[in-house]
């Protein structure tokens, strides 16, 4: 008993320490370790599992929306960095540089992708030459690079996995209608399948992608009020295409650029899902992307019968498509019973003689910690129907708690109470930078998205009309 107790007291307090208890909850679950390279971060099969399933689901949609996958290099000229002035600018100070190769310094130092704008522009030159061609709609599933001074496992790591995706269009419509396609496509994958609510919306020009025309971009809120930014999706204009020379010639004969769009997500989502459904007892999965669908805990599993009924139960569930492990490890029930709660597991099945004589098993929810019995031959039906109920019920959850957590402000102090107090707060603002970084200097908050719902009158740092209503927020 005593092996319990510890097990969960080692994970740091939700409510007043919630950085350590992110730290804790990724390490004993074995999300995740620390590279021997400082900001670098080792994803362990429970932690890649997720991001499999991410993968899975969000390729799906990638495709049903007409996307085709590709692979670009890894290393790009160092000479196309530059030819984007806000591109260049905007990561130079994130850019990691092969300069020696072979042994040999290398005529031209190579960059480590930090996004591939630049090299999927230089390859559409070339394979680009009449509206015929367009549009052209790629993604790549890759690993990036970006040389950050303070790292988190998932949060923000030197090398992170994610997707890119590249399109080209023949006109402004077309690329501006992917942008938000696919800001769509995200805001209805974080919904479904991570449980989670987002608020969708325009960032600011200080706030935006480097090199883009537009960005818009996706925020959740996490266990501690403050906004995780979860994907984005960039109209990109013909920023790119003039850089690389990205010319077809239109059905009215006339040589023209293309206009493009590029929108991600990476393995930060893992990192987002655990801070907004997490508990005291460590994570908290959602159903669609738990590499753990249920678990099954022989109770004394030494009587005859019973470890059997629990390896036949396994088998029917794994058959009808769940995924399900069962542990017949010889630690105690109690034991197991923490170590699959703090893994986030969403059903916890429990299967003993009383059980069987029954014709029944004890089911646990996680999220609510609910306990129920089910019957054993309706087994199947009972688990998925109870999946999606949990699915829906950390979807409602968190979404009463977003709802409930952004205020308004028409002044600074009030903006700044408000951030303190873990919410978003929407607010006026003129649009003028200055005002932007006042704010951010005197409640460390940052503009998230633009609302559309434009109501605000003045601006809450220099009492001026309002030109948009944003939602500000402290933000990892
Ligand atoms: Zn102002």
């Amino acid at each position: 008993m005593a092996k319990d107790s510890q097990f969960v007291s080692q994970i740091a307090d939700i409510e007043t320490n919630f950085p350590q208890w992110y730290t804790d909850v990724v390490l004993k679950t074995k999300l995740v370790d620390y590279g021997p390279v400082k900001g670098t971060m080792v994803i362990r099969p429970y932690g890649y599992a997720i991001w499999e399933n991410i993968q899975h689901e969000l390729d799906r949609r990638f495709k049903e929306t007409g996307h085709e996958n590709a692979y670009f290099p890894l290393l790009i000229p160092m000479s196309f960095m530059t030819r984007e002035a806000e591109h260049v600018e905007g990561f130079a100070p994130e850019v990691a540089v092969v300069t020696h190769a072979g042994g040999e310094k290398l005529a031209e130092p190579l960059c480590i992708r930090p996004t591939s704008e630049t090299i999927f522009g230089n390859m559409y030159s070339k394979w680009i030459q009449s509206y015929r061609d367009l549009p052209v709609l790629m993604n790549q599933w890759a690993n990036v690079m970006r040389w950050e001074k303070t790292t988190r496992p998932f949060l923000r790591t030197s090398e992170f996995l994610w997707q890119e995706g590249h399109t080209a269009h023949a006109t402004e419509e077309e690329a501006l209608e992917e942008t938000m396609k696919m800001l769509a496509v995200y805001e209805e994958f974080a919904k479904t399948c991570l449980s989670m609510p987002v608020i969708t919306g325009r960032k600011t020009e200080k706030e935006k992608f480097a090199g883009a025309v537009a960005t818009f971009g996706m925020e959740a809120m996490m266990h501690d009020g403050k906004s995780l930014q979860a994907g984005t999706s960039h109209y990109l204009g013909q920023n790119f295409a003039k850089a690389f020379d990205v010319k077809f010639l239109d059905k009215d004969g006339v040589q023209k650029y293309v206009y493009t769009a590029s929108w991600g997500v990476s393995t930060r989502l893992i990192g987002a899902l655990i801070m907004t459904h997490g508990d005291q007892r460590g994570l908290v999965m959602p159903p669609v992307v738990a590499p753990v669908q249920a678990v099954i805990v022989p109770i004394a599993a030494k009587k005859e019968g019973v470890l059997e009924a629990c390896a036949h139960l396994k088998a029917r569930l794994v058959a009808a498509g769940i995924r399900t492990v069962l542990d017949d490890s010889d630690n105690s029930p109690g034991w197991k019973f923490n170590e699959w709660e703090m893994k986030g597991v969403p059903v916890r099945i429990e299967l003993g003689p009383r059980d069987l004589e029954a014709g029944k098993m004890t089911v646990c929810r996680r999220d609510t910690l609910i306990k129920g019995e089910l019957a054993l031959d309706e087994a199947e039906h009972a688990i998925a129907a109870l999946l999606k109920e949990i699915a829906e019920n950390m979807y409602n959850t968190a979404k009463e708690r977003l709802e409930s957590r952004i205020v308004e402000a028409d002044t600074l102090d009030g903006l700044l109470a408000g951030v303190a107090g873990g919410n978003f707060v929407r607010a006026g603002w003129c649009g003028c930078r200055a005002c932007e970084d006042k704010v951010k200097e005197f409640a460390q908050a940052t503009a998230r998205v633009l609302d559309a719902q434009n109501t605000a009158s003045t601006c809450v740092a220099c009492g001026k009309k309002a030109e948009h209503t944003v939602i500000f927020a402290r933000a990892y």
